[in-house]
């Protein structure tokens, strides 16, 4: 049998349940990326600099993997329901495999796309599996502790799958990795940063090495993890983790092998802790769907609020990181300037934008979705929404007051110094 196995954020060829259900079944497979029109040539939000380089350098290392076995990587162009069908006639292809997403459009897509080549798809998203859950998808509590103390009770997490990457079966093609040029897209701002990324596998397990195990971060964890300013304070590992290049799975088992060798405490828990928040998201989108865009989320009765008469102008300013608060403008700057900000300073630059400015939040949700290396569509919109107060029938605000979030997380203004050039007035 002749397949085509399509990457998606599932860019690894280790613990890849798709790619393996694909390797055991075909005789000779394509292995395919395709660049989305609505990622790589949206004209409302087109992917920024960051985000994009970082899934450039993802691509050549997955590329480099599959070399080595002798094979090679296919690049198509086109949302995956129009760009796969031609290529698998072109190819002879008989069946696609995929990996499942989440979230509204992307599920949309698995399904146009099945409705015109047989397609089999894999769930491998989180870290429990859908099918290891002790409810059923549509029973999903309707908040994270409710959610967590369910399924930490008695769970399951599956083993890491070994990749067998078999060099007979995996094609030689054409095409080379294209460049960020070809997209139109340009780096606006010199990078700078307390850490700097690098996509792909290879730098993500290396991450994952140092911060575990050579630097013994992961036993302080709970302790450092609100923290703003230097590259250790949390694990950074949420870039690899969208794109597919870490799985939440291999963090797990990693996190008990410390575990048993250096003892477990809070710290050890916390970083599983936060991983169950990101499936909470990824299980919410899929049974929410595109309610999760709508500007009331869950709460679709009520009227939407009116944003203020100048929303475009403070929009703006939120943006380039020009408010009156400079504490913010700090975070977004660092934002626009690497491609990454702080859990801490996410959840303040959200609620200054929702509760302060009294903006849609979509309007931010927007802007990380084109700003932010680590961008996952069930973990930024579910998080903005939560902000918003709008993930349940009954709304929650969950405002941060940033002058006192300000001097309890940057003290001595160490870190808005860092990232603000010169002072903002009103
Ligand atoms: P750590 O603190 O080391 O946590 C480990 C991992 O747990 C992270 O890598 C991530 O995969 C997961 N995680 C932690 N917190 C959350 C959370 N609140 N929600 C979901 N997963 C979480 N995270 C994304 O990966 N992509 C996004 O697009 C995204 N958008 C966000 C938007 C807003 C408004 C807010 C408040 C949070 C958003 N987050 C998003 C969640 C969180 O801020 C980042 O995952 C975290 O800051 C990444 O840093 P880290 O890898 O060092 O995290």
């Amino acid at each position: 049998m002749v397949g085509v196995f399509c990457f998606r954020n599932d860019l690894r060829l280790h613990d890849n349940l798709a790619l393996q259900q694909a390797l055991a079944v075909c005789d000779q497979l394509f292995l395919v990326y395709a660049f989305e029109d609505r990622i790589w040539k949206s004209k409302h939000n087109q992917i920024g600099f960051f985000r994009a380089q970082f899934l450039l350098e993802s691509l050549y290392d997955i590329e480099k993997g599959i070399s080595q076995v002798g094979g090679s990587m296919t690049y198509i162009f086109g949302n995956i329901e129009d760009s796969i069908p031609p290529f698998m006639d072109e190819v002879h292809a008989d069946i696609c495999f995929l990996s499942e997403e989440n979230s509204w459009n992307e599920k949309k897509a698995e399904n146009s796309l099945s409705q015109k080549v047989h397609l089999k798809t894999a769930y491998d998203k989180t870290l429990i599996h859908l099918a290891d859950l002790p409810f059923s998808l549509d029973q999903l509590p309707d908040s994270f502790s409710k959610f967590r103390k369910s399924v930490e009770t008695n769970w399951n997490i599956r083993s890491c799958i070994s990749s067998d990457l078999t060099a007979s079966k995996i094609t030689k093609s054409r095409g080379n990795l294209p460049a960020l040029r070809d997209f139109g897209i340009t780096q606006k701002t010199s990078p700078k940063g307390y850490y700097s990324f690098t996509g792909g596998s290879t730098a993500g397990r290396k991450r994952l090495h140092e911060w575990f195990w050579e630097k013994g971060c992961i036993s302080t964890y709970k302790k450092t993890r609100n923290q703003l300013k230097g590259a250790d304070f949390s694990s950074h590992f949420s870039p690899w983790i969208a794109n597919g290049s870490l799985s939440p799975r291999e963090i797990y088992h990693e996190t008990k092998k410390y575990e048993a060798l250096h003892g477990a405490n809070e710290s050890t828990y916390w970083l599983i802790f936060e991983l169950l928040w990101r499936d909470f998201f990824q299980f919410f989108s899929r049974l929410h769907g595109r309610k999760v865009f709508h500007p009331c989320g869950l709460n679709q009765q009520k009227e939407i609020d009116r944003e203020p008469d100048q929303a475009d102008l403070l929009f703006f300013r939120w943006v380039n990181g020009c408010t009156a608060n400079l504490f913010i403008n700090a975070n977004i700057n660092e934002l626009n300037q690497t491609g990454w900000m702080s859990n801490r300073g996410r959840q303040n630059v959200a609620s200054y934008l929702i509760h302060d400015l009294g903006l849609d939040w979509r309007r931010g949700a927007e802007w990380f979705e084109k700003t932010l290396i680590d961008y996952d569509p069930c973990s930024n919109y579910g998080n903005w929404l939560y902000l918003a107060g709008y993930c349940s029938e009954k709304k929650t605000v969950r405002y941060f007051n940033t002058t006192i979030q300000s001097m309890v997380y940057d003290p001595k203004g160490e870190y808005t110094k860092d990232w603000i050039d010169s002072p903002v007035s009103n």
